[in-house]
């Protein structure tokens, strides 16, 4: 598979993280830049829409996409399916917008296997308090309830190793700064330069 003129960016975090709050931000303050909405089995939460926070579908349809290889990547997460549909993504790309992929460690990596080029980053909570805090403040839920977030969110920041870039959610506005620079330093890699100043570059050296 070949990733041409966007770049593909995969972002991983506990539930906690502030991830989907951040990412949100970061696609209405850039430009060119999509992230990309996922397909689940999962049942919608209050307030989600179909088709904008994920695409809400049955077993049946989710099987059926991976029996016809629809996915770049699939996993269960929380005795649900979520999975990325492979062609808008790549369609994304080949018109030159960056894309991110908000997925766990096991779409992640399965991502890396088949697009080597694509970055991950992977974000962290400020401290284990802070983290415990912040899922405690989603609702009324039971002390075991949280303390299986808690478990779950270890698991998955136990993969942090396997990431290009560590950003720490402590202060939103800094850990959006650093996400963006991140997307900012990777367009100025001199792969996606040389074509965009084709012209000045003819220019300078004529
Ligand atoms: P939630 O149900 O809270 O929206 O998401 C639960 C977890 O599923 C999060 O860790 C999120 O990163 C992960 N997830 C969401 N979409 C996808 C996807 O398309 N693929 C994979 N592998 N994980 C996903």
């Amino acid at each position: 598979m070949n990733m041409s003129k966007g770049t593909l960016f995969i972002v991983s975090a506990p539930s906690g993280a502030g991830k989907t709050s951040l990412l949100k931000r970061l696609r209405e303050e850039m430009d060119r830049l999509v992230i990309s909405v996922s397909h689940t089995t999962r049942p919608v939460r209050p307030g989600e829409v179909d088709g904008r926070d994920y695409h809400f579908v049955s077993r049946q349809t989710f099987e059926r996409m991976i029996a016809e290889g629809a996915f770049l990547e699939y996993a269960r997460v929380f005795d649900h399916y979520y999975g990325t549909a492979r062609q808008p993504v790549l369609d994304e790309l080949e018109r030159g917008y960056d894309v991110i992929l908000e997925i766990d460690w096991q779409g992640a990596r399965q991502v890396r296997e088949k697009l080597p080029e694509c970055r991950s980053i992977f974000i962290l909570p400020p401290s284990r308090e802070v983290l415990e805090q912040r899922l405690r403040r989603r609702g009324q839920d039971s002390e075991e309830t949280i303390a299986r977030r808690m478990r779950d969110a270890k698991a998955e920041i136990a993969h942090y190793d396997e990431y290009d870039f560590l950003v720490v959610n402590d202060d939103f506005d800094q850990a959006l700064n650093e996400l963006k620079s991140i997307v900012v330093a990777d367009r100025l890699r001199l792969s996606r330069q040389r074509e965009a100043l084709t012209d000045l570059l003819r220019q300078l050296l004529a």
